[in-house]
C-alpha cells in the first residue's frame, strides 16, 4: 500500500425525496389502514463525490447533480421527486475541481459508481478531456447505453453520452489499494468503492447500493429503487463481508445522518 494517499470527501448538493424511494420498510414508511392520512416522510439525500490523491494518479469517484438539474431532468418527471433544493455556490463539482486546484482533464480516472443522473450529473465536463480514462461497468455501460430516447428513469443519456467509457467487469484494483467492486442491484451495474489508506483505514463508499444505513442493517431493509432486488441483497452482504474482514468504514450513498459525522472537503483521510 502506498504511504502517502490522500481522500476527500466532496458534498455536492442535497435533494430531498419522499423516503419511500430509499427504504422499504413497512414500519417507517408505509401507512397501514389506522394511517391512512399518514404524510409522506420528506427526507434529505445529501450527494457526495470522493477525490483520491494517489501516488499513481487522481481519481474522482462519481460527478454529482447537474446545475441544470430543473431542465435536464424534467423530461423524467422526476425532478419533481427529487428537487436539488439544499446546495450552495461552492458545492456543485465543478466549484469542487476548482477549489482542488484542477481542470477535469487534470483528473486521471473518473470513475462512476453508476450512470444514474445524481451521480453522472457533471460527467460530461469530461466529453472532451481526452487524458481522463473515463471508467464504469460494462453491465451498467450495456444497460445505459441499451434503450432509445431521452431518459430510462434516472439513466439520462445526456449526462454521460458524450463520453468515451473504459468498462470494467469483476472486481479491479484500478490503482494500488484502491480497489472497484462490483456491487449490482441497484443498477444493471452500480459499483462500490473500495479504498485501503495508510492511517484511517479501509473505507468503503457503497454509492446507491446502500442508500442509508437502514438499508445495512443488520439486517438489510430493502431500498425503494432496485433493479434487480436479490442481486441488491446479495451486493449489501458482499459489502459487508468484506467491511468486517477490513474494519472498513462504510459510507453509504446518501445517508442524511451519516454525511455529517464525516470529514469533508477541505479535510482529508490518508
Ligand atoms: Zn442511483
Amino acid at each position: 500500500m502506498p504511504d502517502s494517499i490522500s481522500l476527500q470527501i466532496l458534498p455536492t448538493g442535497t435533494m430531498h425525496s419522499d423516503l419511500t424511494w430509499l427504504l422499504l420498510d413497512p414500519t417507517q414508511v408505509m401507512a397501514s389502514r389506522a394511517q391512512k392520512d399518514k404524510p409522506a416522510a420528506w427526507v434529505g439525500v445529501p450527494t457526495h463525490c470522493v477525490f483520491i490523491d494517489h501516488p499513481d494518479g487522481k481519481l474522482l469517484w462519481d460527478s454529482g447533480v447537474p446545475r441544470d438539474w430543473e431542465t435536464r431532468w424534467a423530461p423524467t418527471g422526476l425532478h419533481d421527486y427529487f428537487p436539488v433544493d439544499e446546495v450552495t455556490e461552492d458545492m456543485w463539482l465543478d466549484s469542487r475541481l476548482k477549489q482542488l486546484g484542477y481542470e477535469p482533464n487534470d483528473i486521471d480516472y473518473l470513475v462512476l459508481s453508476h450512470l444514474h443522473f445524481d451521480h453522472a450529473g457533471q460527467a460530461d465536463l469530461w466529453n472532451d478531456a481526452s487524458h481522463t480514462k473515463v471508467v464504469c461497468s460494462k453491465d451498467e455501460y450495456d444497460g445505459a447505453f441499451g434503450f432509445e430516447g431521452y431518459n430510462f428513469g434516472a439513466h439520462v443519456k445526456k449526462d454521460y453520452g458524450g463520453l468515451t467509457f473504459d468498462t470494467v467487469e469483476g472486481d479491479t484494483e484500478i490503482l494500488p489499494g484502491v480497489t472497484l467492486l462490483q456491487t449490482p442491484g441497484h443498477t444493471w451495474g452500480t459499483m462500490s468503492l473500495q479504498v485501503d489508506l495508510p492511517d484511517s483505514g479501509t473505507m468503503i463508499f457503497t454509492s446507491d447500493a446502500i442508500y442509508r444505513s437502514e438499508s445495512y442493517g443488520p439486517p438489510s431493509v430493502g431500498a425503494g429503487i432496485v433493479y434487480d432486488s436479490r442481486k441488491w441483497f446479495a451486493s449489501v452482504e458482499k459489502i459487508r463481508s468484506i467491511a468486517e474482514k477490513t474494519n472498513a468504514t462504510v459510507v453509504f450513498g446518501h445517508d442524511e445522518e451519516q454525511i455529517k459525522q464525516l470529514k469533508t472537503t477541505p479535510a482529508s483521510y490518508t
